[in-house]
């Protein structure tokens, strides 16, 4: 019999999706005894193991199947070009790449900039982007501090990493256009993979699922006039229907659902004006349907 393989996950050692990478693999159950300062750290409770590395080389890990999964953004994903499977976007690390010229120079946008120096750490996917746009340019790749390259005449542009646009603020730069949208994601090799690989992947990615559901709706309780209970199961848009228990109070009764959070103020607003009273909202911690 061949020896029952470890699944290598490769997350980033040290940076922005660390902790937020390590909290959601706690979240699905599986269970680390620290990882700091450590390249390879086998999980306790699964048969998993972390590689820690930088982000850079993740997608490139997984696409040769030295990892079979990985966690990473977009955005290095796609300027590696690497042949993976996306398997499920994550809700962190959320930023955008983005063109950004100096607010002192008469550039409003990327097709003033035929034939200009653009700095990036992304040459690959601000080539597509002039190619796109039929525009040559010269494209500089830096791989560190890209946005003060305009301020030491390195670049005319840039093309960067933003989140809140605060740095590029600081640098007297202007973000033109968006070129790409990115979070971090689960990818997966396109390497064949053994059954209990892809078994232990599935059930990762019903948990993931499930935590991701639970993060986007609240449990809510109400009391309500018994007659009104029809007006309020009209107004929850539940994923099943209510739950429905007696008060002492034999006219009153008290009624438990879930909603997705982005429906809660409108949902309120509503089953408040139907009669509900003492509505109570509560986190999920975890939830399968
Ligand atoms: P490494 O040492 O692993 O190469 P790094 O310096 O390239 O680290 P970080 O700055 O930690 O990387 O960013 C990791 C990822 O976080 C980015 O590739 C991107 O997907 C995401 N991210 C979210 N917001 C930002 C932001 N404002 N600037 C840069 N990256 C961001
Ligand atoms: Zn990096």
């Amino acid at each position: 019999m061949e020896p029952v393989q470890t699944l290598r996950i490769a997350i980033q050692k040290s940076g922005r999706l660390t902790d937020k990478t390590i909290t959601l693999l706690e979240n699905i159950g599986i269970k680390f005894d620290g990882y700091k300062n450590r390249l390879l750290v086998k999980a306790l409770n699964f048969d998993v193991e972390l590689l820690l590395i930088r982000d850079d080389d993740i997608p490139e890990y997984v696409q040769d199947g030295i990892c079979d999964l990985g966690v990473v953004g977009a955005n290095v994903t796609l300027e590696t070009e690497a042949d993976i499977t996306v398997l499920q976007d994550l809700g962190f690390g959320q930023c955008r790449l983005s063109m950004a010229s100096p607010v002192s120079k008469n550039i409003k946008s990327s097709k003033d900039l035929a034939g200009k120096r653009i700095a990036t750490s992304y040459p690959v996917l601000t080539k597509k982007y002039f190619d796109s746009l039929g525009l040559d340019a010269k494209i500089i790749k830096i791989s560190g501090a890209v946005e003060i390259t305009p301020r030491l005449d390195v670049a005319d542009a840039i093309c960067d990493l933003v989140s809140t646009g605060g740095t590029l603020k600081t640098n007297g730069l202007r973000e033109m256009e968006t070129i790409l949208k990115s979070e971090s994601q689960l990818i997966r090799t396109n390497k064949p993979l053994p059954q209990h690989k892809l078994d232990l992947i599935e059930k990762f990615l019903v948990r993931i699922e499930g935590q991701q559901l639970a993060e986007n709706s609240r449990y809510i309780l109400m009391n309500a006039p018994k007659d009104s209970l029809e007006k309020i199961t009209d107004i929850i848009p539940s994923l099943n229907s209510p739950t429905v228990l007696p008060l002492a109070n034999p006219d009153m009764i008290a009624i438990h659902t879930v909603i997705p959070i982005t429906k809660f103020w409108e949902v309120m607003e509503q089953l408040k004006d139907a009669g509900a009273t003492g509505i109570v909202m509560l986190p999920i911690q975890n939830m399968i349907n």
